[in-house]
């Protein structure tokens, strides 16, 4: 293979029967330029950057030409939204280039979202405005820094072509990477349509792909079913300890894979308050941070019932396996949660001591609107040796509030009884509490920067501030500080 050839695609979706997907080419563009390309993510997945860079590489990119190998299709599937079922959604903007083998030896989806209509695309225009772009760009590659399970950013693109949205904007057009796009909504559109061997023939393929340990078990699809809750669980766990709120939970927006998918109107809370929503079309606060782990399991139930079928010969044992599987899902997602957050605070955890000091934590926290991120970042600086961080602090704009004097105390003697020396757990606080996240007003701001200027200076000095989230240096504080009122983000949109 040559240093500039395209990347190799082997895929294994266009196998799957017709009804899967449509053959969808993406419609092209006018102008297309190229705004950035992910190096590191290009070299883990072995495509050449030479070639992403190359004419040829932007006019793939861009949905103008279509690379060998590529079959590009849009997948259909279904899904309750806010609650309400919505039997029909499928691929309305994105279409899906084809797959590709990693170096790491595992297969990963490439996608354009915002690559124009198709047969799914009910009213859509097909395609996605620059802002949203962006912003699926920054969060995801943070999101991908804090070791979350994630979708990825490969590229993004402008069209050189306006969106019409409450008003004019620039297109733009992500190139998206995961380890497959398949959803619950994609088991529930055939579910919904009594398609029992299109459930079975997805399941086979997603067990080949995610999950080939359920293929050895007695009931493979049970354990299937078991599998994708233990990493939902697990995904959402990492999210409520980072303070992230996704925003639309819809079941068409939960990955079989486990992985987070959709930025639309999501949010790193700033000050901590449990029922933070962001999301301008939430009104009703379904998706607010204290309900994603509730919602997690709603989500998940509805993937139990489209495999039902499927799970045993016998029908009142299959409903047992599927309800048995769901009730799981809330003592796995409190031990991934108590687990992360007690690390986070430098205890052993798996003990009530370490779980009443979190809750207690998060209720004073509450209380004094604390931000955050910066009270965790806070604590790992102040778990040292003398209470103290040798190098720069947060200290300098964030300090503790007054309040958690007494809870303060009882950390220190909870942490003291614990076998690590203060080094070694201030090291271990200051690798899992990021002082870097993509809050909110910095996105914003390079956002307009790129929109209203054209100047993409601050998407990419924050792409690339955030890439090292636990790496705190002062010079840098501007990107670590909490918004000003002013700078207060209070709604975030999801841009379709
Ligand atoms: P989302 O809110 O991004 O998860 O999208 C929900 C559904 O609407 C998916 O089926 C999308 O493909 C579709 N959709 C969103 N925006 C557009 C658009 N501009 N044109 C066509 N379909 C869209
Ligand atoms: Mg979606």
């Amino acid at each position: 293979m040559s240093q500039h050839s395209s990347p190799q695609f082997d895929n294994s979706y266009t196998s799957l029967p017709e009804r899967f997907y449509a053959h969808q080419k993406p419609t092209p563009v006018r102008a297309p330029e190229l705004i950035r390309i992910n190096q590191a993510l290009a070299a883990q997945l072995g495509i050449s950057t030479e070639w992403l860079t190359s004419a040829q590489g932007l006019q793939v990119l861009a949905g103008n030409e279509i690379a060998p190998g590529s079959e590009p299709i849009a997948t259909v599937y279904a899904g309750h939204q806010f609650g309400n079922w919505n039997p029909q959604l499928g691929d309305g903007r994105a279409v899906l280039l084809g797959e590709i083998i990693g170096t790491d030896g595992q297969r990963y989806d490439m996608q354009l979202k915002g690559a124009g209509r198709t047969p799914f695309a009910r009213g859509g225009d097909g395609r996605a405005p620059l802002g949203p772009v962006l912003r699926e760009y920054v969060v995801s590659e943070a999101m991908a820094a804090l070791d979350v399970p994630t979708s990825r950013s490969l590229a993004a693109v402008v069209t050189g072509e306006q969106v019409m949205r409450d008003r004019p904007q620039p297109g733009g057009i992500l190139t998206r990477i995961c380890s497959s796009h398949i959803r619950i909504g994609t088991f529930q559109y055939f579910a919904g349509l009594g398609d029992t061997e299109a459930v079975r023939i997805l399941a086979d393929h997603v067990i080949a792909r995610h999950y080939p340990e359920a293929g050895e078990a007695d009931r493979p699809y049970v354990a299937l079913l078991q599998a994708v809750i233990g990493r939902q669980a697990r995904l959402i766990a990492q999210w409520q300890q980072l303070g992230f709120i996704h925003g639309v939970m819809n079941t068409d927006n939960t990955l079989i894979s486990g992985e987070t998918i959709d930025y639309g109107p999501c949010a790193f809370m700033d000050e901590y308050h449990p029922h933070t929503v962001f999301s301008s079309i939430d009104t009703a606060g379904r998706y607010a941070f204290v309900n994603q782990p509730p919602i997690g399991q709603w989500n998940l139930a509805w993937l139990a019932r489209a495999l039902l079928p499927i799970l045993d010969t016998d029908e009142d044992a299959a409903v047992q396996a599927a309800q048995q599987a769901i009730d799981d899902y809330v003592a796995l997602y409190q031990a991934a949660y108590d687990d992360l957050m007690a690390r986070k605070l430098g205890l052993r955890g798996g003990d009530e001591e370490s779980s009443s000091l979190v809750e207690e934590l998060l209720g004073l926290m509450a209380t004094a609107n604390a931000d955050y991120t910066l009270t965790f970042r806070r604590l790992a600086e102040r778990a040292g040796p003398q209470g103290k961080i040798d190098g720069d602090s947060v200290a300098d704009f964030f300090e503790l509030p007054d309040s958690l004097a007494p809870w303060l105390s009882k950390w220190h003697a909870t942490v003291e009884r614990q076998k690590t020396s203060p080094a070694e757990r201030q090291q271990q606080m200051l690798a899992l509490n990021p002082v870097f996240i993509a809050r909110n007003h910095l996105v914003e701001e390079a956002i307009r920067a790129a929109e209203d200027e054209g100047d993409l200076r601050p998407f990419h000095d924050l792409v690339d501030r955030l890439a090292a989230p636990c790496d705190y240096q002062s010079q840098d504080g501007r990107y670590a500080m909490p918004p000003t009122l002013g700078q207060r983000v209070r709604n975030t949109f999801c841009g379709t």
